[in-house]
């Protein structure tokens, strides 16, 4: 059966090996056991069904919750020879006939399906056409939308518990991202699956680069990311609506081309914006976090919150958008102290602030201002144990942190600071007094006096308000509302400020200032998805991409994804045959695109 498997992955995805976990979850299928995938963002789940899909006979049926994602996923499979089709809402009255014929004559290998148009009520037609196919089993995509505790519930999801007494002796398979052990219960329990066998895959992200900077001059340190990113695609989320479309505007007047992406915009406007994001005529997207499964797009190059989110939970799935293809891409996290008091405060007003999401946003917290490797930081977060040393892969191991000497001496002259000031101010003026600043505000108080004026000359604002940020995360300060944030010391705070020796080994960092023209420091996965590949020559490549894409009204990626384009840049194929050697290309799609893209490569020369 695995060599079945084997020959249909290579032939239609052009694909010559599994990623973790794929061939199992493949074979629970072939097995008739129900089962449940998870698998992180990127890990090739829908694989795990489109392969069996070919090799056991019938036809499976694929419950997913997004249209445009179905869409996507069925265009992607016809592109490379598999009978597939969709049904949902979206379609004429045209195109169901063609779809309901199509299914009478037993033409599909796979049927997607919205949630809703699967379990109706009475005798419907299409139902019961369905009943007279042959079902091979069904596969629930993104199925954590079935239970509450999950992060994007979806009640139509529930009526999926219907589908066992619907198609009695079919096998019931889900699959998700999700990774908590209670929403992976709910799902079993609510789609009523007999013994599933669990796959739980690895949740780190190598090919993500995590970076974690304190707020300082929001504009400069986009204009940076962006431009360690130019001509790649890029998600920014906000935390408001008002602050999205300012960004946006701000982004386009200053040559980069941006949209806006939030509940606010009519639903026309949201898809023509995704839409322009999809089929790659604009590159960056800013977005609330509320919307945002829609913008997929396999190439996202990079992910900044401009803001912190309210859980680590929702950081993974923000940020997880991020190199989905696998090659290298950013996650940026840019905060400040306020962001977590916000949330504080919207979820009380929302009625919403219990123990459980108090402490999910302390480990956000947490996160923000920890010195230490990220990716390890996520993975121990998630229950997952991370090997060896230094990742390569985020700020703390690229060594762009730098541990400041004699930290508590510094947390003590902080939080003295602190105190001098009354516990009546917020981390600007702190700061202020501490690089003894001798401005209007600073004297007006008579600050400019105070014992900690000056205690911190050569500091930046940046510095300073990093160390305060990193003294609220380990608990030594804490910071509250009144009618605008203000710092005070805690209990643990106090106790620092009698007895030096109460908090062994505090450490603080700052960023270490980038050097004039030395460009930060790469990640392995990037240096090494770059080896031997001629830049020139993958941009070339895509411009035939987007050409090709633009002609058939389909999204570049449907047509090849970036690593297939920068493995056939590294390759440099002269012939079909060695152009089925690019991992990523199926002989249908060899046939098709082939000659395009031999041409372009002979076209470039070396
Ligand atoms: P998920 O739905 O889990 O986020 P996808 O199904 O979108 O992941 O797959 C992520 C990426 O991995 C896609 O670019 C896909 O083409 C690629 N991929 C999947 N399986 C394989 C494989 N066996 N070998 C190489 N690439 C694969
Ligand atoms: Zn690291």
């Amino acid at each position: 059966m695995t060599s079945d498997l084997q020959d249909c992955i290579a032939r239609y995805w052009g694909y010559t090996s599994f990623l973790p976990l794929q061939r199992e979850a493949m074979e629970a299928i072939l097995d008739g056991r129900d089962s449940v995938v998870v698998l992180p963002t990127g890990g090739g789940k829908s694989l795990c069904f489109q392969a069996p899909a070919l090799v056991r006979p019938g036809l499976a049926l694929i419950v997913s919750p997004l249209i445009s994602l179905m869409k996507d996923q069925v265009d992607t499979l016809v592109g490379n020879g598999v009978p597939a089709g969709l049904y949902n809402s979206s379609l004429s009255g045209e195109e169901k006939s063609t779809v309901i014929a199509g299914l009478r004559q037993s033409r599909y290998r796979l049927l997607y399906v919205s949630p809703e148009r699967l379990v109706g009520e009475g005798s419907d037609p299409f139902l019961e056409l369905l009943s007279s196919c042959e079902i091979s089993f069904v596969a629930v995509d993104e199925a954590h939308c079935i239970s509450q505790w999950g992060h994007d519930f979806r009640p139509e999801y529930r009526q999926l518990g219907q589908l066992r007494r619907m198609l009695p002796g079919i096998g019931v398979h889900a699959y998700t991202a999700t990774a908590t052990a209670r929403v992976r219960r709910d799902i079993a329990t609510q789609l009523a699956l007999n013994d599933p066998v669990e796959f739980v895959g690895s949740f780190d992200r190598p090919n993500l680069l995590y970076r974690v900077l304190p707020r300082a001059t929001l504009k400069r340190q986009l204009l940076d990311v962006l431009g360690r990113h130019r001509g790649e695609a890029g998600i920014i989320y906000c935390t408001s609506r008002r602050e999205v479309d300012a960004l946006s505007t701000w982004l386009t007047d200053n040559g980069i081309p941006a949209r806006p992406y939030h509940a606010g915009l009519s639903d026309g406007e949201r898809s023509r914006n995704q839409d322009a994001f999809l089929s790659e005529r604009i590159d960056v997207i800013v977005a609330t976090v509320a919307f945002g499964m829609g913008i997929d797009r396999s190439n996202v190059r990079f992910v900044v919150h401009a803001g912190a989110p309210r859980s680590l939970e929702h950081y993974q799935q923000e940020s997880g958008r991020a190199g989905r293809d696998g090659l290298e891409a950013e996650c940026l996290l840019i905060y400040s102290a306020g962001d977590f008091m916000k949330w504080r405060v919207m979820l009380e007003q929302n009625g919403e602030l219990t123990d459980a999401t108090r402490s999910l946003l302390r480990q956000m917290e947490r996160y923000a201002t920890a010195v230490g490797c990220r990716h390890r930081h996520l993975a121990q977060y998630f229950g997952d144990r991370y090997p060896g040393a230094g990742c390569g892969a985020c700020d703390f191991c690229l060594d762009e942190l730098e541990a400041a000497d004699a930290p508590v001496v510094l947390a003590r002259k902080i939080l003295s600071c602190v105190v001098r000031v009354g516990q009546r101010f917020g981390a600007l003026h702190v700061a202020s007094v501490l690089r003894g600043d001798a401005s209007e505000q600073v004297l007006a108080r008579g600050h400019g006096t105070l014992s900690t004026f000056g205690l911190l000359p050569d500091a930046s604002v940046a510095e300073v308000r990093g160390y305060i940020e990193q003294l609220v995360g380990v608990g030594l300060l804490q910071m509250t509302d009144d009618g605008y944030p203000v710092l005070g010391l805690t209990p643990k705070g106090l106790e620092l400020l009698k007895d030096e020796t109460s908090c062994p080994g505090l450490t603080l960092a700052r960023q270490r200032a980038p050097r004039k023209g030395v460009p930060r420091a790469k990640s392995r996965v990037e240096t090494e998805s770059w080896q031997d590949v001629d830049p020139a020559l993958f941009d070339r490549l895509r411009a035939v991409r987007l050409e090709i894409a633009r002609s058939r009204g389909v999204p570049p990626y449907v047509i090849f994804h970036d690593v297939t384009l920068r493995e056939m840049a590294r390759l440099r194929p002269a012939s079909k045959e060695a152009l089925l050697e690019v991992r990523g290309v199926g002989a249908r799609k060899a046939e098709d695109l082939g000659d395009r893209f031999l041409e372009a490569i002979r076209a470039h020369g070396s």
